[in-house]
């Protein structure tokens, strides 16, 4: 039995149904799970033997979950510069199939793994090819990683038939099985409605319902030149071909990359099927692919998080940032100040983004029976002091920079700030080393 105690913690941020904060408690974690939270007192006898983690002077929040992002993109970082979407994959296309080999899908999904560590993100939905090395690279720096087969109709960056992909799919749930790691879905990420057509969407659906506790996650209706673009290729918009290939049908889970230029009739669709938008303000404003009205997405019923899109769109992956972007935009789209308080925003960033992936029930707050996903910031800082309103602190005064320790699945993956698990420095010269390489092929687009 492993335990650790996290003692005496300033503040709780739980967001559990009520949106709690606790005062100076302890919270007790064993074998991964949060099993009891009181005074330190309190649990003195349960904690007996428990490895002491000081919590003093510190904010505790549910590690938060990264809703769409591409990780290993985070080699891509400023490659591809004030374009708009449709610009901006020619030249990451360009990179990507230059550079991005297994073993560099891996390495950069270790660079954006521990940046999102390093911002207190726990979780990620994350899309991108070779996927199995991905995964493995996420796996080893500890955040708790869903990725999945990706599937283009075309050869694409990794240079893969329809055949071999749906070979990567047939074997996913074994290859996720042999790989470990903490509880996740099952996940395949179908690039988009204008990269994979219906018929190709059917087909994959028609696989992934059959497993255990399965997930579909694919951009959807990021700028409008998309939907025109499938609007007028195939006569209907995204979503909807995305319901005519049984992909909103309610019987798994459904998370839309983007989902900024939705109509009325998507919004029900997505509603009726129980499926979430991953809100990227962050990318949706740099590559001005226009602004998601968060609270009439809310008020038809859609389930929305919070992401940040890979690196090289949205530049970093601080889900800080994004929470602060998405109140501000809402506020701004709307002309009023309290449509999203600060508790919704960190809503969207934690529990909303654990119901959009079905695991609403293991991760996304700090409740008991939840596992440890957890986040803590040091609040002796100038910005952080004093504390009047903390659930406004979180969201439009601190930031990643705050961000001291993270806790995934139980383990302290992230201590003062660095990783527990791997050589920070040598990670960091790889990725210069391949980042390089990358940018060759970007100039040469
Ligand atoms: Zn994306």
């Amino acid at each position: 039995m492993t335990k650790t105690l996290i003692e005496n913690i300033d503040y709780v941020v739980t967001v559990d149904e009520a949106g709690s904060i606790l005062r100076n408690v302890s919270i007790l974690i064993v074998d991964g799970s949060i099993t009891a939270i009181g005074t330190s007192a309190e649990l003195a006898q349960q904690a007996e033997g428990a490895i002491k983690v000081d919590g003093r002077r510190k904010l505790l929040l549910p590690g938060l979950i990264n809703l769409h992002t591409h990780l290993p993109m985070a080699l891509l970082r400023g490659l591809s510069e004030d374009v708009d979407l449709q610009g901006f994959l020619k030249r990451v296309w360009a990179a990507e199939g230059a550079a991005m080999d297994p073993a560099t899908a891996e390495l950069g999904a270790k660079l954006g793994s521990l940046e999102s560590l390093q911002a207190g993100s726990t979780t990620q939905l994350d899309m991108y090819f070779h996927h199995v090395d991905t995964h493995r690279g996420a796996l080893a720096v500890g955040t708790r990683h869903v990725g999945g087969p990706t599937f283009f109709d075309f050869p694409g960056p990794d240079n893969h038939t329809w055949e071999q992909r749906l070979g990567f799919l047939e074997s996913w749930p074994a290859d996720l099985a042999a790989l470990g790691g903490p509880q996740i879905p099952t996940s395949i990420s179908p690039h988009g409605t204008y990269t994979v057509s219906q018929q190709h969407l059917t087909d994959l659906i028609s696989v992934m319902k059959t497993w255990n506790n399965p997930l579909l996650t694919i951009h959807i209706s990021e700028n409008e030149p998309e939907n025109i673009d499938v609007q007028t290729r195939f006569g209907k918009s995204p979503t909807q071909l995305l319901a005519d290939a049984g992909g909103l049908t309610g019987e798994f889970p459904v998370v839309f990359g983007h989902g900024v230029w939705l109509s009325p009739e998507d919004r029900k669709l997505v509603k009726n099927a129980g499926a979430a938008v991953a809100h990227c303000p962050g990318s949706n404003l740099k590559l001005a692919s226009g602004a998601l009205n968060w609270m009439q997405w809310k008020a038809d019923g859609v389930r929305v998080g919070v992401g940040t899109d890979g690196c090289s769109s949205s530049n970093d992956l601080d889900m800080w940032q994004a929470m602060r972007l998405a109140g501000l935009l809402a506020r701004l789209t709307t002309g009023r100040a309290d449509v999203t308080p600060a508790i919704d925003i960190i809503r969207g960033a934690t529990i909303e983004g654990a119901r959009a992936l079905g695991m609403g029930d293991v991760i996304g707050s700090v409740e008991i029976g939840k596992r440890a996903d957890l986040t803590l910031i040091d609040l002796d800082k100038a910005h952080l002091t004093p504390v009047h309103d903390v659930h406004a602190l979180v969201v439009f005064a601190a930031g990643r920079g705050d961000v001291c320790d993270v806790f995934v699945d139980g383990e302290h993956v992230l201590r003062d700030g660095h990783s527990t698990r791997i050589d920070e420095a040598e990670l960091l010269a790889k990725a210069n080393e391949r980042g390089a390489v990358a940018a060759a092929a970007a100039d040469a687009s």
